[in-house]
This record gives structure tokens, C-alpha cells and sequence, in this order.
């Protein structure tokens, strides 16, 4: 495995390939000195990217309004002093969706996110949108992958000198699991990015179950339904009608969902590029529910807590996340694939593949 964009600096050798060291502190504490914050207090030092003078994003997901397992303020506060203390400038950053809710543009995005307790007071730091107003704001990067040649980076973010990415493992509908990759192959996109990763999802409306309720017109961002018909023209495939329709009429094409991951694998080299591989990783791995934290509410945990894991390669980072949450869940027979039916490994996979990192990986405590 080749690490074709950047130098991870903690790494070591093992039967002639590079493992990225991934540090894990977890979650079963016994000492109050070990803290989320003290744990990433002292993580810090070896997963930084920060030069004095840097201009830092803090790449966050503030939750959707309802729910209230998305990473904590006091998390992104933490990281946001210890950036200061690096001599870095830090933000915190988030960007607009394809879905209808409270990120579908900058003012309600940080609405949205002050209603969870994201706000300057509480993080010593200013929230910035990163793609813009409506999400038009970003940089086109080359990836040269299988399905995508190039991919829109949010521009706060590409014009960052370096960033940390705090993701919250957990469940994911669209990719079995969304932590590191996925926050950068999604959510570190804007909108022109974030629909070529969805575009292959485009659906259908089957004309005997449609009951023409009007479900799947009131939740589209994008005017697209006339039902029984879908403007292909106007869709970009998020899905979010699929999930409305009580009769399961709105069908997306057969493989989407592999082909969806695949995409978003690719697409996480964007950001990698974009910021010449000066990113530093946090996975915070509590309050695992099936759905993400664009759900306006949050789910029952499928598995107890797992703790804390920090690295500079977001392949191996959330390949050693997985496998943990699959080593609690052996016992019951059970694996994340059993949460949705969707296996993870698939985005994973595309994004060791354009080279942003390696499943191979050494945990460390
Ligand atoms: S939500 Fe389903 S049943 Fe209702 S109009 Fe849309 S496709 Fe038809
Ligand atoms: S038609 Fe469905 S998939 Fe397409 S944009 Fe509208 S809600 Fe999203």
C-alpha cells in the first residue's frame, strides 16, 4: 500500500507494510483525570497537524434539531484550545445538506447548530459554514478515481491550512457506518460535490402502490415529484422520499447503495489533497445509534459504548473502529451489516483503493 498524498508521521512497519497507528482510550474509565476531554487532551500531541500561524478547521457535525447524540460542545471546545495552544487559528465548521432540515443552507445550518449548544461562548471559536449560503461555495480537486474524476471540496475547508475531522461513530443507512471516511467524502463537500456522490441513487415511483398521497412532495428539497413521476433533472438522489412513502414506492435503482460508497470512498481523497494531508482524526464513539446525526432524533444504541480513537489515516481509523464495534457485537452474532443490511467495508475499501490510507492499522492506547 502506497500512501500516495501525505506523510503520516506516526506509522511503523509490520511484514513489509506500513500500519497507521491508531490510538484507542476506552470508553470504560475508572479515573476522573481520564475524561473524554483529558483523553483528548493528551492524544492530541501525536495526531496534530498544526503549524503556528495555521488556520484550522474543525470539521464537526452539530446534529440535526431533535437529535441529541451527536458529539458534544464540550468535545469541539477541547480540541478548539488545544488548537490555540498549537498556535493555530481555529473554526469550527459544518456544511449545508441535499435534505430538507435544518442544514439545508448557512442561516438555519447555524441556527440549527446553536440550538445543540454549538455556539462561540461555548467553544471558544466562531462556527463557520464552509460551503457557502446555499452550498455553491467550493474547489474543484482532482481525484482521478474509477466513477469520479473530480470532486467539489467546501471552499472554508479547502483554503484551510490544516484540519481536525471529530466524527461521531455510528450507524449509517446509506453506508453501514459513518465516521472518518465518511465525514470526508460527505460532509467535508458542498452541494455540487455532495450530488455526485448521490446522483447514482436517483429513484423511481412505482405507479400501482403510489396512493398520490403527497408525502414524498412535501419532504423534496428540490420540487422534483410529480407523482407518479421523478424529474431526473431536478433530483440529486439523496433518498429522503424514499424513507417518507408508507407504500415503499419510491425504489432506487437496484445497486445504488454500492455504488453510492463507492463514490464516497473517492470522494474522501478531496479534502486529503485539498489540505495536502494535514488532517488529524478523532472518532468519538459513544451513543451509537442505528441512524446518523442528520436523523432529527436519536435511535436506540445498538452496542454499548466504545471510547475514544485518534490517528492521522482515516482509512485506519475507522477500520479499527469498526472492527471494535464488530468485536462487541460477536458475541450476540451479530455485526454492524446487521444494523441495515449494508455493508461498510464498501466505502472503506474505495477509499484505501484512491489511496487515502490503509486498513492495515496498530491500536495503541
Ligand atoms: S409518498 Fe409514496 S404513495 Fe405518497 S405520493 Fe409519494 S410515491 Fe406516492
Ligand atoms: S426526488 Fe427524492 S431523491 Fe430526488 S431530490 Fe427529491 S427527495 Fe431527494
Amino acid at each position: 500500500m502506497q500512501f500516495k498524498y501525505y506523510n503520516i508521521t506516526n506509522q511503523n512497519r509490520r511484514g513489509g507494510i506500513f500500519l497507521s497507528n491508531i490510538i484507542f482510550k476506552d470508553a470504560k474509565i475508572t479515573k476522573p483525570e481520564d475524561n473524554q476531554p483529558e483523553q483528548i487532551k493528551k492524544i492530541f500531541p501525536y495526531i496534530s497537524p498544526v503549524e503556528k500561524g495555521d488556520i484550522v478547521a474543525i470539521k464537526i457535525h452539530p446534529g440535526e434539531y431533535g437529535n441529541t447524540t451527536h458529539i458534544r460542545p464540550v468535545i469541539a471546545r477541547t480540541v478548539v484550545d488545544l488548537v490555540l495552544e498549537a498556535g493555530g487559528i481555529p473554526f469550527v465548521t459544518d456544511t449545508t445538506t441535499l435534505y430538507k432540515g435544518m442544514k439545508l443552507n448557512a442561516p438555519d445550518l447555524i441556527k440549527g447548530a446553536s440550538m445543540n449548544g454549538f455556539t462561540h461562548a461555548s467553544m471558544n471559536a466562531p462556527f463557520i459554514v464552509a460551503d457557502g449560503l446555499r452550498g455553491g461555495d467550493g474547489k474543484e480537486i482532482e481525484i482521478n478515481g474509477e466513477a469520479l474524476g473530480s470532486i467539489t471540496v467546501a471552499s472554508a475547508i479547502a483554503d484551510a491550512d490544516s484540519m481536525i475531522v471529530i466524527s461521531h461513530g455510528k450507524g449509517h443507512p446509506a453506508s453501514g457506518f459513518g465516521g472518518a471516511v465518511k465525514h470526508l467524502g460527505m460532509g467535508c463537500l458542498d452541494r455540487a460535490g455532495k450530488i455526485k456522490v448521490h446522483e447514482v441513487g436517483r429513484p423511481t415511483i412505482d405507479p400501482k402502490k403510489c396512493t398520490q398521497c403527497g408525502d414524498c412532495v412535501e419532504i423534496c428539497p428540490w420540487g422534483a415529484i410529480t407523482p407518479p413521476e421523478i424529474d431526473h433533472t431536478k433530483c440529486c438522489g439523496e433518498l429522503s422520499c424514499a424513507d417518507a412513502c408508507q407504500q415503499e414506492a419510491i425504489i432506487p435503482p437496484p445497486d445504488a447503495t454500492d455504488k453510492m460508497q463507492k463514490r464516497l470512498g473517492e470522494a474522501s481523497l478531496g479534502p486529503i489533497k485539498a489540505l495536502n494531508g494535514r488532517i488529524g482524526y478523532i472518532n468519538w464513539v459513544y451513543d451509537l445509534t442505528p441512524g446518523c446525526d442528520c436523523f432529527n432524533f436519536s435511535g436506540e444504541r445498538f452496542v454499548e459504548d466504545i471510547g475514544i480513537l485518534a490517528g492521522r489515516d482515516p482509512v485506519a481509523i475507522d477500520s479499527a473502529t469498526i472492527d471494535l464495534i464488530n468485536g462487541r457485537m460477536k458475541p450476540d452474532g451479530k455485526s454492524i451489516y446487521n444494523v441495515w443490511g449494508v455493508n461498510p467495508w464498501v466505502h472503506i475499501e474505495a477509499a484505501e483503493k484512491i489511496g487515502c490510507g490503509s486498513r492495515e492499522y496498530k491500536l495503541v492506547s
